[in-house]
């Protein structure tokens, strides 16, 4: 923490109009500030006082209750101070004032958290999870980030960094016996307990990108001739109507997207204008927006005609998506054709070679037939296996740096004892990465990063 940190405040509760508005305050010696607020009054730590707010001359500006949490037990480290007054935008605009007018300044997005961070309250990875509690889109999201803010992800690390600290100090401490080294390492046994580390960190990388998952969810594109039946399977996946159907084709002319959940799993759709040659200005509009959704995805959900097959313009369309992309071939209108949807899920080596998917499957987007296989394979695309007890949310960057601490070790592993220097060199660097995680040793444009995206008041 640096030398002096100003007060800070903001408006903890969201904007507009509520029952109760908390205004949160955190900085040094604030007694003082609470004595004034309080027209007088000394509030007890952790003990609720119902008191006016008052102004400079004395007036008050609003009533309700003051909150004091004393240095260091506090969510930052520091005083902090709540009050909760009348929700109305006026008031809390008000009192903000006053707060300011003492001395206090704005905080910035997730200023609170990163005090808390510096103060050695929360680590990087829970700081983070209060962003992700705060921003679930599922219940199952919600209750994983609160297991991340409770440490839970960052105990798992802890255990690894604790097992590796334990081998880089057999491995340094050999460094100075260059004579009886390899004998000194066997002895120990080091390379079990680096192969165990491995191993260990296995776990935790699966585990972690279960919880990236349910974080990041999945895109989803629809794709498909015009009046194939996007729009409808998109109102279908998401069980109303917001998409326009019609019998026209083009009538989808801009991107519609939607989010459901599916096992927890927030999944973004979007439906395409179709991708096709247009003059029509609006349409083209339309598909600039679907080639860049398209530029997002993890899935494309190929949709298709039985009464025309896998043709020639399925084919061209198929052509603009990117390769990467995972592909799910649908053929929609099955009630049209008297096709049962339970036997229609086939496997790669059939029928799904041509366009490149990795399946097919059949259902009606009107009829509902088939569309739980639909909802079954995309998780199963994506890898989801389930919420499960202790699960924790994760995010991008702790799989990058997951990821980075296994190539380490498995550098680490092809050294074995030949060269005991590089051995330890690349032990330090799995450290390195997998300190990033919970903040120590991180670089100070990355808890930039990391913290402006937090909303005011955290
Ligand atoms: P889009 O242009 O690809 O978005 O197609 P729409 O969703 O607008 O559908 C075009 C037409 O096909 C509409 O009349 C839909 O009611 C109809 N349609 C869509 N899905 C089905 C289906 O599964 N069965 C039948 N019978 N008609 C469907
Ligand atoms: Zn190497």
């Amino acid at each position: 923490m640096t030398a002096y940190s100003p007060t800070i405040v903001a408006i903890a509760t969201a904007a507009g109009r509520g029952g109760v508005g908390v205004i949160r305050l955190s900085g040094k010696n604030l007694q003082a500030l609470a004595q004034i607020l309080s027209g007088g009054k000394t509030p007890r730590p952790r003990q609720a006082l119902y008191t006016d707010f008052v102004d400079k001359e004395g007036r008050a500006i609003d009533n309700g209750l003051m909150l004091y949490f004393a240095a260091p037990a506090s969510f930052t480290g520091e005083d902090v101070i709540e009050l909760q007054g009348h929700g109305g935008p006026v008031v809390m605009q008000m009192l903000l004032h006053r707060c300011l007018e003492l001395g206090a300044r704005l905080a910035e997005p997730g200023e609170f958290t990163k005090r808390a961070f510096l103060n050695n309250k929360l680590d990087l990875a829970q700081a983070e999870s209060v962003a992700d509690l705060i921003d679930a889109s599922s219940q199952s999201a919600a209750r994983m980030a609160l297991r991340s803010l409770k440490g839970s992800f960052s105990q798992h690390i802890h255990t690894l960094v604790d097992s590796l600290i334990n081998l880089r100090m057999l491995v340094e401490a050999t460094l100075d016996f260059p004579e009886e080294e390899i004998d000194f390492l066997e002895a120990a046994n080091a390379r079990g307990k680096l192969a165990h580390l491995r191993e260990e960190l296995e776990g935790v990388l699966a585990q972690a990108t279960q919880g990236a998952i349910l974080r990041e969810g999945m895109n989803v594109v629809l794709v498909g001739a015009p009046n194939v039946g996007k729009s409808s399977l998109l109102n279908a996946l998401a069980g109303d109507d917001i998409a326009i159907v019609t019998d026209i084709a083009g009538t989808t002319r801009d991107t519609v997207r939607e989010q459901i959940t599916l096992d927890g799993v927030p999944i973004h759709i979007v439906d395409t204008a179709g991708l096709r040659e247009t003059d029509d200005v609006v349409e083209k509009i339309g598909i600039e927006r679907s080639h860049k959704a398209l530029q997002n995805a993890d899935v494309a959900l190929v949709l298709i005609d039985p009464s025309e097959g896998l043709n020639a313009k399925t084919e061209a369309l198929l052509s603009t998506i990117p390769s990467n992309l995972k592909k799910i071939e649908v053929w929609n209108k099955i009630d049209l054709f008297d096709m049962k949807a339970d036997i229609l899920r086939e496997t790669a080596a059939q029928q799904v070679s041509k366009s490149g998917a990795n399946t097919v499957i059949r259902l009606s987007a009107k009829q509902g037939e088939g569309l739980a296989l639909l909802k079954e394979e995309l998780l199963n695309i994506i890898g989801w296996q389930g919420e499960s007890e202790g699960l924790f949310l994760a995010r991008t960057r702790h799989l990058n740096a997951l990821n980075k601490a296994k190539e380490e070790l498995e550098n680490a592993a092809i050294h074995g004892y030949d060269n005991i220097e590089l051995l330890a060199e690349h032990l330090r660097l799995a450290q390195e990465a997998l300190n990033e995680i919970t903040g120590e040793f991180t670089a100070d444009d990355l808890l930039g990063v990391i913290f402006s995206r937090f909303c005011i008041g955290k």
